[in-house]
């Protein structure tokens, strides 16, 4: 087991055990943020054929020419392509016909005249406009063709790739499976939230956020509950996590002397990779894993609110991430203009949890103040976390800063742009 290892080190460790989980067959409709583990070609053309891109008529262009509001051309209207219709016949020179958004261009036709552009008068209609060769028409093929690779293998899909597999007819499609998570809270002072935190007990609020953290990151969350601490209680709760894809526990992995998580653990199979990262916070934070496989891959989280949220995202998010199949699984990173100066000792990576603010085409830090560990306030105002690197131990009001993004939305406006 190693000890006291560098976060770049500690994610690689991690990163080595984590694999994609095996596809499974799920409706499309039920696919929102799943990833493929199929490319997705397309048996169709669409649209399937030349189609109006407007209500109106479509027309041979040549019977328009010179056609103006001052001058107009009227045609007959000769007969109705309704959308999802077809026409009986082709257009013969000197014929206009009725055609809706989205319905086939008749034979013989070349241009659609938007209803806008003309005036009906009884059976004929007069055009105010000479079209464009086309104009208004949508291509056959001009979104999708026959073999077409429209989606590809580690594809996210959101929104567009549900209503494209819908148009593809595709209704069940192959994903990955989401990796399931169980959560365990160890300690003796721990109570539910709903339970009497008097007499110096301790909400076990980290089950929350843990859960809501593998949600974010698309896993299934079960929450264990809480172990005491005693080997027979840690080992029959560890013990029913053993079926998931990951085991997240807080709390007891530290050297305190009712710590019984980590001998647990060995006598129930699973090699410690690695114990104490040099984090702040986070420092006891372990890593362990099963012989080939067998078990889940074990995140022995430290109990401390902050330490716990930090840890996971930094360590058992990417996990999850790769395991649900995507590729990109780390933050991303902006570069900010750091408010205020920040000190510390060197030979621990800190992770600052910040608040962010846009300057003009800046980004503007500031610490979301106290900074312990156990300060949960400290996460519910962050957007992000400042990387404060291992070795430095000061960075000066104003300069910039490397900074991860927690949470996605905070572009987002409040005001119509
Ligand atoms: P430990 O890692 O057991 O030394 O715990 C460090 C601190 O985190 C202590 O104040 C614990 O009470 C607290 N803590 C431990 N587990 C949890 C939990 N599941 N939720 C919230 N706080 C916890
Ligand atoms: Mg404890």
């Amino acid at each position: 087991m190693r000890s006291g290892i560098d976060v770049a080190e500690a994610r690689m460790l991690v990163l080595e055990a984590a694999h994609p989980l095996a596809p499974e067959t799920v409706s499309a409709g039920q696919g929102q943020g799943r990833v493929l583990a199929e490319s997705i070609q397309s048996e169709r053309t669409l649209p399937p054929a030349d189609c109006s891109a407007m209500d109106g008529y479509a027309v041979r262009r040549a019977d328009l020419a010179g056609a103006s509001a001052a001058r107009p051309l009227a045609l007959p209207v000769v007969f109705e392509v309704p959308a999802g219709g077809r026409s009986a016949r082709a257009l013969e020179p000197g014929e206009a016909a009725r055609i809706f958004t989205g319905a086939p261009i008749p034979d013989g036709a070349d241009s659609v005249v938007r209803q806008e552009d003309t005036e009906l008068e009884g059976e004929r209609v007069r055009m105010r406009i000479e079209p464009r060769l086309r104009e208004h028409i949508r291509d056959a093929g001009e979104d999708v063709r026959v073999g077409d690779e429209i989606l590809a293998a580690g594809d996210a899909l959101g929104p567009a790739q549900l209503g494209m597999l819908a148009s593809l007819g595709r209704t069940l499609v192959r994903v990955h499976r989401r990796p399931r998570v169980a959560v365990l809270s160890g300690g003796d002072e721990l109570v539910e939230a709903d339970g009497d935190p008097s007499g110096g007990r301790i909400v076990a609020s980290n089950a929350y956020s843990l859960a809501a953290q593998c949600v974010e990151a698309g896993a299934i969350p079960s929450n264990l509950g809480i172990a005491r601490d005693t080997p027979e209680d840690l080992e029959r709760m560890l013990g029913a996590g053993l079926d998931a894809d990951v085991l997240v526990s807080s709390a007891g992995v530290s050297v305190g002397d009712h710590d019984h998580v980590r001998p647990v653990l060995e006598k129930l199979g699973c090699r410690l990779v690695f114990w104490g990262v040099n984090m702040k916070p986070g420092y006891p934070i372990a890593f362990g894993r099963f012989e080939d496989r067998r078990g889940p891959l074990v995140f022995g989280l430290p109990g401390n609110p902050v330490s716990a949220m930090v840890t996971f995202d930094q360590f058992v998010r990417p996990v999850l991430l790769r395991m649900a199949g995507r590729s990109r699984i780390f933050r991303p990173t902006v570069r900010a203009i750091l408010e205020e100066g920040l000190e510390k000792k060197p030979g621990r990576l800190h992770f600052v949890r910040v608040a962010l603010e846009r300057d003009g085409h800046r980004i503007r830090a500031r610490t979301t103040g106290n900074q312990s560990s156990g300060v949960l306030r400290s996460m519910t105002l962050a957007q992000g976390l400042l990387i404060f690197p291992t070795e430095a131990s000061s960075i000066a009001a104003g300069s910039e800063v490397d900074v991860q993004l927690l949470d996605p939305d905070w572009l987002a406006r409040e005001t119509a742009p």
